[in-house]
């Protein structure tokens, strides 16, 4: 039992020989050739969505060319609508690449996720004029605002775009294929604010700007929370598909990792598939879904749903919460894989307190652990190979900082580190050239800034 207390994050291997445990590992364990294999297709599928429309990576310009300077100025307000939560914020920037952030939280219910885009529209405005209330300002006084929108834009302008797919359960009708900004232009106007919107963004390409105000050598924001996502900073000549304006150098490219979906690379299991057809966007986002906070504990109650019906977990029985779809939260799996006690009793706490599973056997706690511990790493191992793919792009292998945001990066227990020993196994000593850097907040703060860069 000592042997249990590890500390460290590598692959355990401690199940029977028999049964359905060992295929798991087989299933979920992701090696470095595969990964490697990964990386190349993944760059060879970037180039092709910088070709042409219609590919597996979208690779959308976002219309953003400059990178800030960290002496912009200013106050800026910005509107981030995630995938959990939405924020409306006001931004100081206080040059030297200093900010300061007032911003208020909402929750998006399911009901706003589900039902008609003008109530959802609605809501961002009637949010955005009580934020200003409570700072005792005046909504009919004019103001510029950055939009950050975490979905698939097709960009036509800075400040414009539609709505290419919802993901990420999203589904409010009404919206897809319609220009956002129009959107949330007619609900402010409605609600007789005098706010427009200089600015949309992604939240990928907010939190790069946002890190690249205080550190120049960030090329990539990444995000890795409730859905996934990457965008870095890409050679105009680059980009074959770009039609306008040729005097530019470089513009941000939000990729839209998350759609990446290469059955023949991606180590796709039976879990991933149940999980996909039941899903709201089928056949969409299977990456996104074998990585991110939205998928990670769904992934793990199917397989427990597996162990239970195969009498090797709980002695078979089941319970209605446990069956219940989206119930087993990725925060459970935090907290799981941060249980290091000998009788693994948090984990007891779990299974017991949220999922309503009682008379639970160590051997029954060690299992849950493990699946999670499957899981967990091969999203961490996923997650770099796309990081790779970017860098390896970007020819960026001597320095480079990657801004990474999201709930899965910061609180998921060894998920960084992971990653890094994930990097190393692909790029060798020059990972070492690669920082990953938790950034916080910065995809509102970006499209602040980005806003800011263009009222100049
Ligand atoms: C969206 C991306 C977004 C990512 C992270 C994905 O579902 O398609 O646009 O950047 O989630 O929020
Ligand atoms: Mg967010």
């Amino acid at each position: 039992l000592p042997a249990l207390r590890r500390q460290s994050w590598s692959v355990p291997s401690f199940v029977a020989a028999d049964g359905t445990l060992p295929k798991l590992e087989m299933e979920f364990t992701v090696s470095s050739k595969k990964l490697q294999k990964m990386v190349r297709h993944m760059v060879n599928e970037m180039r092709k969505g910088l070709e042409a429309d219609g590919h597996m990576l979208k690779m959308i310009p976002s219309y953003v060319v400059t990178r800030p300077q960290g002496d912009e100025v200013g106050q800026y307000l910005a509107l981030d609508l995630g995938g959990s939560n939405f924020r409306v914020c006001m931004i100081e920037l206080r040059g030297q690449g200093q900010t300061a952030i007032r911003q208020a939280k909402h929750v998006v219910s399911d009901e706003l996720k589900t039902g008609s885009g003008e109530q959802l529209f609605d809501f961002f405005a009637t949010c955005i004029g009580d934020f200003l209330k409570s700072l005792g300002m005046d909504t009919r006084e004019k103001r510029s605002l950055g939009f950050t929108f975490s979905f698939p834009v097709s960009q036509n302008a800075i400040n414009h775009g539609e709505l290419m797919q919802w993901n990420k359960g999203f589904s409010a009708s009404g919206v897809l294929h319609k220009d956002v900004v129009v959107l949330l232009n007619k609900a402010l106007t409605k609600a007789n604010i005098n706010i427009h919107v200089t600015a949309l963004v992604n939240d990928t390409v907010g939190t790069l700007v946002s890190h690249a105000y205080r550190d120049p050598q960030t090329y990539v924001g990444v995000i890795l929370g409730t859905g996934t996502n990457a965008a870095y900073v890409e050679r105009m000549s680059a980009i074959p598909k770009w039609t306008g304006d040729k005097n530019i150098a470089e513009m941000v490219i939000n990729t839209e990792w998350g759609a990446y979906d290469e059955e023949s690379i991606l180590p796709i299991t039976s879990y991933d598939n149940a999980l996909d057809r039941a899903s709201s966007n089928p056949r969409l986002q299977i990456f996104e879904k074998m990585i991110s906070g939205m998928y990670l504990g769904e992934i793990v109650r199917y397989v427990l749903i597996d162990l239970i019906s195969t009498g090797e977990l709980f002695r078979g029985n089941s319970t209605p919460k446990i069956q219940t779809p989206y119930a087993f939260d990725t925060a459970y799996m935090s907290r799981i894989e941060r249980d290091h006690s000998l009788e693994l009793s948090d984990t007891k706490a779990v299974l017991e307190n949220l999922l309503d599973v009682h008379n639970t056997t160590v051997q029954d706690r060690r299992i849950v652990k493990h699946v999670c511990e499957l899981i967990g790493i091969r999203a961490a191992r996923l997650s770099a190979a796309g990081v790779a793919a970017i860098v390896t792009k970007m020819k960026r292998l001597d320095a480079c900082t990657v801004a990474i945001d999201g709930s899965v990066f910061e609180h998921y227990p060894h998920f960084a580190n992971r990653m890094r020993d994930a990097l190393r196994e692909l790029l060798g000593i020059m990972a070492e050239n690669i920082v990953l850097e938790q950034a916080r907040d910065g995809s509102g703060q970006g499209a602040a800034l980005i806003a800011a860069l263009h009222t100049k």
